[in-house]
């Protein structure tokens, strides 16, 4: 408001400057002469037209402005809220992982550009026993420290999803064999270490079993997914607890 009047003062101020200059020019080159009356005109017509006139266009010039920071700042908020409305609709709401569609969309990307790495897929041992045990809630709890021995066994920048109920895949970007097996043995140690105690009486033991593949640039990801699978149904014949990579077996001491 105090801009609007200030900026209308000023541009009534020219005015008059500009009519004095022009009546005192213009009127005596005409063979007229001037006098107060004149000079009194050339102050009250720019107060009375040019004034209002003035403010009345920076006052809706301000409105204006203030309408569009309002419509920008209502843009930015409107695309944070859809950044995280998808980066929520994109993870699996238990775990914070990648859901199965967005894990094997990421792994589809990295095969488009030939990204070189390995895949893991990771299931949970006898997990059915434990929800018969306690009970799906209680299941729950040692899926979520599944979970997170899984985050802690990767390297940050892998990319990890949970593509099934008790499985979980995770993709070692750029890994060698050497660090996918190295990997895969932590996941599965970082696993074993949990003591998941359901009540304050007992600890279960909780274990998975692991398959991996590495992940040749000209591979697809049903044959990677099927190559991951094949190891990881040998790691549960062969008792479980236990990580298979390619041909290289890593199992509890
Ligand atoms: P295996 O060692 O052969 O993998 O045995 P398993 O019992 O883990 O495998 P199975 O496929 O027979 O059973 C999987 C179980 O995982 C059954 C299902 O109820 C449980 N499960 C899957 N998703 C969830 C979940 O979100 N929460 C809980 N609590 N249990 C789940
Ligand atoms: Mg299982
Ligand atoms: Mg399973």
């Amino acid at each position: 408001m105090k801009s609007v009047f200030l900026k209308s003062t000023f541009v009534t101020a020219v005015s008059i400057v500009g009519s004095l200059a022009l009546v005192l020019t213009m009127v005596p080159a005409l063979g007229g002469t001037t006098g107060p009356i004149a000079w009194l005109m050339c102050v009250i017509c720019p107060l009375f037209i040019a004034f209002p006139l003035a403010f009345h266009t920076f006052w809706q010039s301000e409105k204006l402005k203030v309408a569009h920071d309002e419509l920008t700042r209502a843009h930015a908020q409107l695309a944070t809220a859809h950044r995280r409305l998808s980066e929520k609709a994109s993870r699996d709401e238990m775990t914070g992982m990648l859901n199965r569609e967005n894990f094997f969309a990421a792994l589809d990307g990295s095969r488009r550009k030939n990204d070189r790495g390995a895949l893991l897929i990771i299931d949970a041992d006898h997990f059915k026993k434990i929800n018969d045990s306690f009970g799906h809630l209680t299941g729950d709890q040692a899926l979520l420290q599944i979970a997170s021995a899984i985050s802690r066994g990767v390297r940050s920048g892998d990319v990890l999803g949970r593509i099934g109920g008790e499985e979980f895949g995770a993709f070692l970007v750029g890994a060698t064999d050497d660090e996918a097996r190295l990997v895969a043995e932590r996941i599965r140690t970082e696993v074993e270490k949990l003591r998941f105690q359901p009540d304050n009486e007992r600890s279960v033991p909780l274990t998975v079993s692991i398959g991996g593949t590495p992940c040749p640039a000209e591979a697809n990801v049903s044959e990677l997914m099927r190559a991951a699978d094949k190891r990881l149904y040998e790691a549960k014949a062969r008792g479980r607890n236990l990580a298979i990579f390619d041909d290289g077996i890593s199992e509890a001491a």
